[in-house]
C-alpha cells in the first residue's frame, strides 16, 4: 500500500510539539484584547482578483507565488497569501469603516515558494489592522503591537527597520528617477528586476538578487514632501517614546504593493539574514480605492509565526494537565470518571485511562503526560476521601473529595 506524505512545502504539528503553538496563538489573542482589536474571520480563499489587485499585479506574491484555481462554477479562485486584501475586501463589504475599525486574525497563508528553513508554502500569520486612522498614532500602536507581541514570545533583541516611502505623488517622483538610475544599470540586474525596470521600479527595490545595484539606488526619502515627512516624524518620535529599538533603513520597502508612508520589519539580530523577518507591516492609505471602496486610510502588520518559532526562546508549559486519575478500584470507575466530569468542569485540566489498566501502568501513563498529580481512586472513597500524589515528590496525601478542586488550583 502507497503512503502519504504531507505536500511539499507544508508542515503538521502534532501534540507535544503543537504546544508551542497553542501558547503562540493564545499570547497573540491576549495581545489583541489588550490593545483593544476585535476579531475578523475572513475566508481562505477569495476571487483571485481581490489579490492580483490588492496586493498588486508586478509582485513576487502575485507574479509567480499564488496557489490559483478554477473551481468547479469555472471562478478563478486563489488561496489568500496574506489576509489584508480579504480583511479590506470585507469592511468594503460591510458598508465601509465609520470611524476606527480595529481587526486581528490568525491563520494559514498559502504562498508558491521554494521550501526551505522558516519559508513554506502554507505557512501562519498572526495580523491586525487599523482601520480608519490616518494618524501616526495608529502606526506606533500597530508598530508597538508587534514589538510586545515577540517580547511575549521571548524573541530576543529584535530590532525594528523602518522606512517610510512617502505617498503617491513622492512614488511617482522617486519612481522617475528610479527608472533613470536602473537603466544605467541595466546589465548589472537580474533579469526578474529588468522586466520590472519601466513596470515597477520600486520592487526591484525589494529583490534580494539585485543588493548590489539596489544600494547605490535613489531613496524613497530623498522624494518626501512635508506631510509624509511630518507624519514619518512623529511615528519616530512615538517609538522613541516608547523606548522601541529601531533602525532607520533607507531601502525597506517591502514586497506588496499597497503600502504608502511607514513601513517596517521585526528583525532579531541573531538571524541569518536570508530570512531575515519575523514579521512586518505598513501603512496602506490606497488600498481601500483599489478594491472599489471609499477612501480610508489604514495601517497595519503581520507576524510570521513559523520564523517566530524558529527564533523565540518562549518554553510552554510542558504539562497539558493538572491531574492524572488513577482508578486503584476498578468497581470505582464510574466514580472516577464522574470525579473526572466534576474537576473539568471546575475548569482543571484532567485525563484518565480509557480502559481498566494494572495501577503501575496508569501512573506510567501519568508520567507520560507530564501532569503535576495524580488522584488515586481507592479504598478511602467510600469515607469520602482520595488519594493525591505530587508527581515530582512522589509525596502522598489523602484529602476529601469535594475538596480536591480546590485543593487543585491552590
Ligand atoms: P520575505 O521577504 O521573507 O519573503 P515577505 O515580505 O514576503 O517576506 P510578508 O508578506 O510581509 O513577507 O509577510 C509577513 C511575515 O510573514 C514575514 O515577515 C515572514 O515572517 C512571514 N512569511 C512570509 N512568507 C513566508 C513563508 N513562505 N513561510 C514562512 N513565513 C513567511
Ligand atoms: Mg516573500
Amino acid at each position: 500500500m502507497s503512503t502519504f506524505r504531507a505536500p511539499k512545502g507544508t508542515n503538521d504539528v502534532l501534540p507535544p510539539d503543537s504546544g508551542w503553538w497553542r501558547h503562540a496563538y493564545r499570547v497573540f489573542e491576549d495581545v489583541a484584547e489588550q490593545f483593544g482589536y476585535g476579531l475578523a474571520l475572513t475566508p481562505l480563499f477569495e476571487d483571485t482578483e481581490v489579490f492580483a489587485r490588492g496586493v498588486g499585479g508586478d509582485t513576487e506574491v502575485v507574479e509567480k507565488q499564488m496557489y490559483s484555481f478554477l473551481d468547479k462554477g469555472g471562478r478563478s479562485i486563489t488561496l489568500r497569501p496574506e489576509a489584508t486584501a480579504s480583511v479590506v475586501r470585507a469592511a468594503i463589504q460591510a458598508g465601509g469603516v465609520q470611524g476606527r475599525l480595529k481587526a486581528s486574525y490568525w491563520g494559514p497563508m498559502f504562498r508558491y515558494e521554494r521550501p526551505q528553513k522558516g519559508r513554506y508554502r502554507q505557512f501562519y500569520q498572526g495580523g491586525v489592522e487599523y482601520l480608519g486612522s490616518g494618524s501616526p498614532e495608529a502606526d506606533v500602536e500597530v508598530i508597538e503591537f508587534g514589538y510586545r507581541y515577540l517580547e511575549r514570545m521571548r524573541v530576543p533583541h529584535v530590532d525594528v527597520h523602518i522606512n517610510t516611502i512617502g505617498d503617491a505623488a513622492d512614488r511617482a517622483r522617486h519612481r522617475t528617477e528610479l527608472i533613470k538610475y536602473f537603466l544605467e544599470r541595466f546589465d548589472e540586474l537580474s533579469p526578474d528586476s529588468q522586466r520590472r525596470v519601466e513596470t515597477n521600479p520600486m520592487r526591484v527595490l525589494d529583490s534580494k538578487a539585485d543588493t548590489d545595484v539596489i544600494a547605490d539606488a535613489p531613496k524613497p526619502s530623498d522624494f518626501l514632501s512635508d506631510e509624509p515627512a511630518e507624519h514619518f516624524d512623529a511615528v519616530r518620535a512615538g517609538i522613541e517614546a516608547l523606548s522601541i529599538p529601531y533602525t532607520l533603513d533607507s531601502t525597506l520597502v517591502r514586497g506588496l504593493d499597497y503600502y504608502n508612508r511607514s513601513v517596517w520589519e521585526y528583525i532579531p539580530r541573531t538571524y541569518d539574514a536570508a530570512q531575515s523577518s519575523v514579521g512586518g507591516g505598513g501603512r496602506y492609505d490606497g488600498l481601500f480605492e483599489i478594491l472599489g471602496g471609499k477612501p480610508t486610510p489604514a495601517v497595519g502588520l503581520a507576524m510570521g509565526v513559523d520564523r517566530i518559532f524558529l527564533a523565540s526562546e518562549a518554553a510552554p508549559p510542558r504539562s497539558l494537565l493538572d491531574t492524572f486519575v488513577v482508578v486503584a478500584d476498578d468497581k470505582k470507575r464510574t466514580e472516577a470518571r464522574t470525579l473526572v466530569s466534576e474537576l473539568r468542569r471546575e475548569g482543571l485540566r484532567v485525563d484518565m485511562t480509557d480502559t481498566v489498566r494494572s495501577v503501575k501502568a496508569q501512573f506510567k501513563e501519568a508520567d507520560r503526560s507530564a501532569s503535576a498529580t495524580a488522584i488515586v481512586v481507592g479504598d478511602e472513597w467510600s469515607s469520602g476521601l482520595v488519594a493525591v500524589k505530587d508527581l515530582k515528590t512522589g509525596e502522598q496525601q489523602e484529602i476529601p473529595i469535594k475538596e480536591i478542586g480546590r485543593w487543585l488550583r491552590a
